[in-house]
């Protein structure tokens, strides 16, 4: 049985306007339908109600006290680049888009912290650090647009994890409101304190499902100044789990090792060409060495390359220079763009397992297509190399025949695969609406019922971000998110947009604020236009005439999705 949720009214709207200022919410059905879009698959039953922007803590305060009174769902949403459907609305209601709260309150480099606004995004903070030295080092591949709260509440990882450790390690305390408007401080910003149950830790992770988190204080870090990087092919996926064992029982710890399969590598190849088409085909070990003087990291560069060296890799590459590394690190950056040229939809699955079960697992993975008998769908393996896979399926959303195996898939994935290993279904992207039924293989029914008595206790209406596996255990509708073509004019839709977001801070974005302005939005408007579920109106129109055809979003996008001319074929068409 679904959740049941109150409708917001005239009288609600009214209400909610006088909290924000008219400017800053939003009911126009053609905004809400661009905040269904994100980096997961497409519902069109998800549909959120109301888009509002607050610029401070008292106004959410405010929202979230008229929201449970009434029973109306509030889903935060820092950029949507959530891979497993966090900020999606599967009940509707009210999405706190939290893009305005985006300021840095203040660098102490003395006591090495900084407090920002949850909108505060990371490569941005990251930029105003370099130059002073320092470095917040959890660095998702979404760096470039994730939100700080939005890394939070993920508690997002990166490909330095492997040495630095994922975002909990670095969060010193935060302001959260509560569903009843309470606004609470957790946690402090000394180093040590035992003073409280660890409450701010129950909200690292918590995918926005307990409170919104208004503001965040954060350890950083000294840059190391020197690192030194390498690649490593391997024939068998058993020698490179040996070579990765031996290094930790040398207490050898890269900043950076992260794994490629094969069907990856051939992938990355073909995309970027030029030396990498010389890389024989097999999987890929990536593995840096980082510190204060060079030479400590070369020493440990070298007791690290013999010990791969040792495990008989089919061939092997060092980065000389700073060029050679960013073009080795962009083999890895290349993954989903690589990937998105093969299928239309690249589905990034997240699950953890034990190093030690490493070779044996990714064969498993490697034979899902076959024994699922899959049509089309196909997988590929990225993986960080401290046991966290991401399984990436490769197939049409729009397929029949492609969703069920999907669903099959990911189904075999964690049943057959993960959990016979003991295993987790989720690493660092969350739950989301996707993986609910999956924690009962994972959690006995009393982990599951204390997590669901630890929410009711901060929301009780169950009215955060609801849908979500932690603490709410109705499982969601199937998806109906099979779509007929029906305007498809001129292949507008030949635009392989994997929806990530990277091209999201667009100069319109910036003058109007929301979703809709930015090039994904667009592209989500015109993908609601071609499947005939949006009709052309004065506000369609105006969202894609307000594109200044300036092409900076083109530069951004990983997947070489031409915008400008989809962008001007559209308009184009519009015209005739
Ligand atoms: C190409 C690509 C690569 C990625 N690589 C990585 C990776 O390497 N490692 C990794 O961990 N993730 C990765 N991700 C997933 C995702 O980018 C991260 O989880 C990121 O931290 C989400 O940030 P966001 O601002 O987009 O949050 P959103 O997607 O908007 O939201 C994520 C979740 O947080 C909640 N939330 C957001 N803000 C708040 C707030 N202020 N208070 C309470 N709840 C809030 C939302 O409700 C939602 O449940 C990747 C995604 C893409 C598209
Ligand atoms: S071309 Fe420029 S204005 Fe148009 S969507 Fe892209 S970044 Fe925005
Ligand atoms: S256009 Fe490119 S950058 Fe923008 S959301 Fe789509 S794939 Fe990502």
């Amino acid at each position: 049985m679904q959740r049941k949720y109150n409708k917001i009214s005239e009288e609600f709207f009214e209400k909610l306007k006088e909290i924000v200022g008219e400017k800053f919410i939003f009911k126009e059905y053609e905004i809400r339908w661009t905040y269904a879009f994100g980096g997961s698959i497409f519902n069109k039953d998800w549909i959120p109600d109301l888009i509002i922007l607050p610029h401070e803590k008292r106004q959410i305060s405010e929202i979230l006290h008229f929201a449970n009174k009434n029973k109306i769902p509030v889903i935060p949403r820092g950029s949507g680049t959530s891979l497993s459907s966090g900020p999606l609305t599967p009940y509707g209601g009210i999405v706190l888009d939290l893009n305005l709260m985006n300021k840095i309150i203040e660098i102490d480099i003395e006591n090495n912290v900084v407090e920002v606004e949850p909108g505060v995004i990371c490569d941005e903070l990251n930029n105003i650090l370099r130059p002073k030295g320092y470095f917040f080092p959890p660095d998702p591949g979404s760096s470039s647009v994730a939100t700080i709260g939005g890394m939070v509440a993920n508690n997002a990882g990166g490909i330095q994890a492997f040495k630095y450790g994922v975002t909990k390690n670095y969060v010193l305390y935060l302001e959260v409101v509560l569903p009843d408007g309470q606004i609470l401080t957790l946690g402090s910003k000394v180093l040590k304190s035992v003073s409280s149950y660890n409450l701010k830790d129950l909200f690292i992770g918590s995918e926005g499902t307990l409170g919104v988190i208004t503001k965040i204080g954060l350890r950083i870090r000294p840059l190391p100044k020197h690192r030194k990087l390498g690649i490593f092919i391997f024939q068998d996926v058993e020698d490179l789990q040996d070579a990765v064992m031996e290094l930790r029982r040398q207490g050898i710890v890269p900043n950076l090792l992260e794994f490629m399969d094969k069907l990856l590598l051939k992938a990355v190849s073909e995309y970027l060409k030029g030396e990498f088409l010389d890389i024989p085909n097999g999987y890929v070990l990536l593995a840096e060495t980082d510190g204060d003087l060079m030479k400590g990291v070369d020493e440990t560069f070298a007791l690290m390359f013999d010990i791969i060296i040792q495990k008989n890799p089919i061939y092997h590459k060092i980065a000389m220079n700073d060029e050679e590394r960013e073009r080795l690190i962009l083999a890895r950056k290349a993954n989903l763009p690589a990937l998105s040229r093969i299928r239309p939809n690249t589905c990034v699955e997240d699950c953890s397992i034990q190093v030690s079960d490493f070779a044996k697992v990714i064969k498993k993975i490697e034979e899902i297509p076959q024994k699922i008998k899959a049509k089309n769908l196909l997988v590929a393996i990225i993986c960080h190399m401290e046991g966290n896979l991401h399984p990436t399926f490769l197939f049409n959303e729009n397929d029949e025949d492609d969703v069920k195996d999907f669903e099959k898939a990911i189904d075999y994935l964690y049943k057959e695969i993960i959990m016979p290993v003991g295993g987790t279904i989720t690493g660092e992207h969350g739950i989301g609406k996707i993986k609910t039924p999956y924690l009962k293989l994972e959690y006995s029914p009393g982990v599951i019922d204390l997590m669901s008595r630890i929410k009711k206790l901060f929301d009780p209406n169950m009215i955060l971000n609801p849908g979500i596996g932690k603490g709410d255990t109705v499982y969601l509708k199937k998806n109906t998110r099979i779509r007929t073509l029906k305007n498809q004019t001129g292949q507008i839709l030949e635009m392989k947009c994997m929806r990530c977001g990277f091209c999201i801070s667009c100069p319109s974005k910036i003058d109007y604020m929301i979703e809709a302005y930015s090039p994904r939005g667009r592209l989500s408007i015109l993908n609601g236009l071609v499947y005939g579920e949006l009709e052309l109106n004065d506000l369609i129109n105006n969202i894609l005439h307000t594109c200044s055809l300036c092409g900076l979003c083109q530069t951004k996008c990983p997947a070489g999705v031409k915008t400008i001319e989809i962008f001007e074929k559209a308009r184009e068409i519009i015209h005739k």
